[in-house]
């Protein structure tokens, strides 16, 4: 599954700034998928515990923040949202838009325990 190995990396990448840190544990881990970045939401909340397993991310709380997919058009110079799978101009229908948001895939935030200094 696509998303269980990139639940992995990011499991990795928090493991690597949690050792960093010299954190107990990982309590809260917040990242962003874009509509258009190809990773299903349920999908990649299904996977992130199966992946956490066994590693300081285990047990974390996953929040996801869905990032909606914006186009620029061409023909009406402006920008809007899209919702549907088709890129269009949300203003006249165009289909000269380039998509300029909603390809992220990235962790926003980690929330780590740290012991007392
Ligand atoms: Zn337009």
């Amino acid at each position: 599954m696509h998303e269980l190995s990139l639940a992995q990396e990011l499991v990795e990448h928090i493991a690597r700034v949690a050792k960093s840190e010299n954190a107990l544990r990982v309590e809260r881990v917040v990242v962003v998928i874009g509509r258009y970045s190809g990773v299903e939401r349920e999908a990649f909340e299904f996977a992130f515990p199966f992946a956490a397993e066994g590693t300081i991310a285990e047990g974390a709380e996953l929040l996801i923040e869905e990032r909606p997919a914006t186009v620029w058009c061409r023909n009406c110079n402006s920008s809007s949202h899209v919702a549907s799978t088709h890129l269009t101009c949300g203003n006249c229908g165009s289909t000269e838009v380039a998509l300029t948001d909603g390809r992220e895939f990235m962790i926003q935030s980690i929330q780590l325990e740290v012991p007392d200094r």
